[in-house]
């Protein structure tokens, strides 16, 4: 009886993965679909420097204009795409749409660096630095220089040896490299002397709730610390509110991105918005250099 009853579970267990490897399929195919059908879309977040009241670059951020379903966020299908050729085809689109983007601003005498998300996995492919190469012939008015590439703490310590050579392979041709959500990879931070990365992106939650909570304060201070010991910038994403803005530069981290300065917006409207943007004042008082 209790066999029987076994065998049926593992029946219904295998419909249901069935079900499921099913669906999965399904979703991916409509992905590359989507990719077919130019459904995807780069929004962009001010990048400022609190200490100047200047914005000076901004951050690339996919979203889906799915014809049913409205706007998709990308936690909402990344995910599906985790180990999957699909998700080193959309992150060759997204270099390719930023760089027409950034050309673009350029010619309007716009000097935004310009910064893409990008999967450990893509980087280590190996025509990855080509690629690269090729993408800026494809738009030759934009500068390496002002082209950065961020990637998550947690994934550039996957395979740190050939992590760290593709960036510097990709360096040579100009490009800068930030870790994204630092301080969540729970490692030791002897990996930093082997990632030549230019700047420390401090994790959004950290920053968000430093001003209620001391540890995440201390985190922040660290990473801050880290920073300037290493000789490498630091930026704070989650920057939500004036009073973010003053602690951060209290501590002396002048870099900042997050709500309280703006949501990530469609493409074509952020010239206008860096037309429009003033620094809070409180953000100069809390200047320590202002009175020299
Ligand atoms: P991320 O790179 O760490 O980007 C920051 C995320 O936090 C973005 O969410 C942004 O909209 C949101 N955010 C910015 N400021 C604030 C704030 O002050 N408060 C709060 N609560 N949130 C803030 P989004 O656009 O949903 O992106 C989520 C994640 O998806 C990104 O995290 C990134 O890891 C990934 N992602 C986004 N676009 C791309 C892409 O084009 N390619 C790849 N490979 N990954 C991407
Ligand atoms: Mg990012
Ligand atoms: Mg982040
Ligand atoms: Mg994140």
């Amino acid at each position: 009886q209790a066999k029987q009853q076994g065998k049926n579970c593992f029946h219904i267990y295998n419909l249901e993965l069935d079900r499921q490897l099913h669906a999965h399929r399904e979703a991916l195919n409509r992905v590359e679909q989507a990719l077919e059908n130019e459904e995807f879309e780069l929004y962009f977040q001010p990048k400022v420097d609190m200490q100047q009241g200047a914005v000076f670059g901004a951050e690339a951020l996919i979203r889906w204009r799915h014809p049913e379903r409205g706007l998709v966020m990308p936690d909402d299908f990344l995910p599906l795409l985790e180990n999957h050729e699909l998700a080193i085809r959309l992150d060759a689109w997204v270099i390719d749409k930023a760089l027409q983007h950034m050309e673009n601003w350029q010619s309007r005498g716009l000097e935004l660096q310009i910064s893409i998300n990008i999967t450990a996995r893509s980087l280590q492919t190996d025509d990855f630095v080509l690629q690269l190469y090729y993408a800026f012939e494809r738009y030759p008015a934009t500068k390496p220089a002002y082209f950065e590439l961020e990637i998550l703490e947690t994934q550039a310590l996957s395979d740190l040896t050939l992590t760290s050579q593709v960036i510097k392979d990709c360096q040579s041709l100009g490009v800068q490299f930030a870790l994204d959500d630092f301080g969540t990879g729970y490692s030791s931070l002897s990996y930093l002397k082997h990632l030549s990365v230019e700047t420390l992106k401090i994790d959004q939650t950290f920053v968000r709730d430093m001003l209620e909570d001391d540890d995440d304060l201390a985190i922040v201070q660290g990473v801050i610390g880290l920073a300037e010991s290493f000789r490498r910038q630091v930026i704070a994403e989650g920057v939500e509110s004036i009073a973010h803005g003053i602690a951060l530069l209290q501590m002396g981290c002048r870099h900042g991105q997050g709500y309280g300065i703006a949501k990530p917006m469609p493409a074509s409207e952020l010239a206008a918005w860096i037309k429009e943007w003033k620094a809070p004042a409180e953000w100069k008082i809390s200047d320590p250099y202002q009175e020299h």
